[in-house]
């Protein structure tokens, strides 16, 4: 019988994890109001649409292939670039 086991942390994609912590960062609720994002050269509302990405390649980083290979396309797509 095939050894099938792994190692979880194995799967993590550190590109979009660290893309996703870069994000975050800076894309956070403003402390003096929390409609809107912290970063001043975002200071979209609150929760900015790099938020959102950040979310995504956090949940993307840990899922399977085809989750992560679209979304590192899609942050090409807006601009956003992955981490190496
Ligand atoms: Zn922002």
């Amino acid at each position: 019988m095939p050894d099938t086991a792994h190692n979880p942390t194995d799967d993590v994609d550190l590109g979009l994890a660290r893309t996703a912590d870069r994000l975050a960062a800076t894309h956070h609720p403003h402390p003096d109001d929390a409609r809107r994002c912290a970063d001043p050269s975002c200071h979209l509302a609150w929760p900015c649409v790099s938020s959102r990405f950040a979310e995504r390649a956090r949940d993307a980083a840990t899922a399977a292939w085809p989750t992560a290979w679209t979304t590192r396309h899609d942050l090409a797509a807006a601009g956003i670039a992955v981490s190496p």
